[in-house]
């Protein structure tokens, strides 16, 4: 690893001004940014140290949402009583995630902001990558694509997102604050990553002035009845082949409204809206679940080491919806 220069900016706007300088980046916990400086991938010509400047708490909000601080650890996060209450499959999508160590040092703003599992990305010595080196092609195209995307993928890059937060995040319609040098925004969580396209090496709409400062998770009437599930290759410690964070409100024996949001299986987290659609005012049968997940698999464009992931959506979500179906009842 090459020697790098370490920071603790003095204030936010002191840590956007150096963040838009060229080269330097900005360090949550480090379990993703130092692991990919030893490998190659990432070089930043410094860090930038802001987790003694972003909030680290879990506020309630008046209207019954949580406001995360971009420093909250994971581990905090996935302990904190009104999370586990409130809003369970984000806790169990975080305990899903990583180890217990890495938890520990994890940030809420690093975790949305970690980089591609792609074993070819991470080959910077041996493989060729699109998204580390744009217009250098693609090595997992062809190749080892097991943990790769079925929806949303290009022909630039067919890597899928990493987090288990983020897809909870993703069924909770959160909400993401930023500031930077050109002020501050809120931007909704399904706007708030990119498709690879043709610019697989530009993951999110954040400019590289932009600090995460918290995430919101508005008030939701059926996020107490929520679950995540993880399907991986082995028990722990392992990313998703295929994870499903799901929310039910049935009403008078139908479906009033339902969240669903897939891991493992595309460049972002993957809301499924036409499943959704299709189950919002139906009677939550297997037939009906089964349709509705149907209507999103249409739109899926497995690979051959990858096809197995659209029977595994699909058992995966009938799973989840039945248990929320069974837990409503
Ligand atoms: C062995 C291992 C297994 C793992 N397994 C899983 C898993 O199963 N599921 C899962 O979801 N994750 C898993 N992870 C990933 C882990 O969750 C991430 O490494 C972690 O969440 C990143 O958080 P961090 O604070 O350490 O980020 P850092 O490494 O510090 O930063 C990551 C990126 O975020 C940027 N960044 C950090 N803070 C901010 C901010 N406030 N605003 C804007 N940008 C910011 C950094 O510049 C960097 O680009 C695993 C990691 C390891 C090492
Ligand atoms: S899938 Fe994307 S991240 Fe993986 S090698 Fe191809 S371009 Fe790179």
């Amino acid at each position: 690893m090459n020697p790098v220069t370490y920071r603790r900016p003095s204030s936010i706007a002191d840590a956007v001004a150096a963040a838009g300088s060229d080269g330097w980046r900005l360090l949550g916990g480090g379990t993703n940014l130092v692991d990919l400086m030893r490998k190659g991938v990432e070089s930043p010509a410094g860090l930038l140290d802001v987790t003694g400047l972003l909030p680290d708490t879990v506020t309630p909000t008046a209207d019954g949402g949580l406001v995360i601080g971009a420093a909250a650890r994971n581990s905090a996060i996935a302990a904190h009583p009104l999370v586990r209450r409130d809003f369970p499959m984000l806790s169990r999508a975080i305990l899903a995630g990583a180890s217990a160590q890495i938890r520990n040092m994890a940030t809420a703003g690093g975790n949305l902001m970690q980089r591609t599992r792609c074993a070819y990305f991470a080959d910077a010595a041996g493989s060729r990558c699109n998204k580390r080196e744009p217009g250098s092609g693609c090595d997992a195209i062809g190749g080892f694509n097991r943990y790769h995307s079925i929806f949303g993928a290009s022909p630039e890059c067919i890597a899928s997102h990493p987090s288990d937060m983020a897809v909870a995040l993703a069924a909770l319609d959160a909400r993401i604050f930023v500031t930077g040098a050109n002020g501050d925004r809120t931007i909704p969580i399904r706007e708030f990553y990119r498709l690879p396209g043709d610019r697989p090496d530009s993951e999110t709409v954040l400019s590289p002035d932009e600090v995460i400062m918290s995430i919101a998770l508005p008030p939701s009437p059926f996020a107490a009845t929520s679950a995540y599930r993880k399907v991986r290759d082995r028990a722990s410690y392992a990313f998703a082949l295929v994870s499903v964070a799901a929310a039910v409100e049935i009403r008078d024996g139908t479906v009033h409204d339902v969240r669903i949001a897939l891991g493992g299986v595309a460049p972002r987290p993957w809301r499924a809206h036409l499943a959704e659609d299709a189950l919002r005012g139906a009677r939550p049968t297997d037939e009906a679940i089964a349709a509705a997940i149907d209507a999103e698999l249409a739109h899926a464009t497995p690979l051959p080491g990858n096809a197995f992931k659209v029977e595994l959506v699909r058992r995966t979500v009938s799973a989840v919806l039945a248990e929320l179906r069974g837990e409503i009842a």
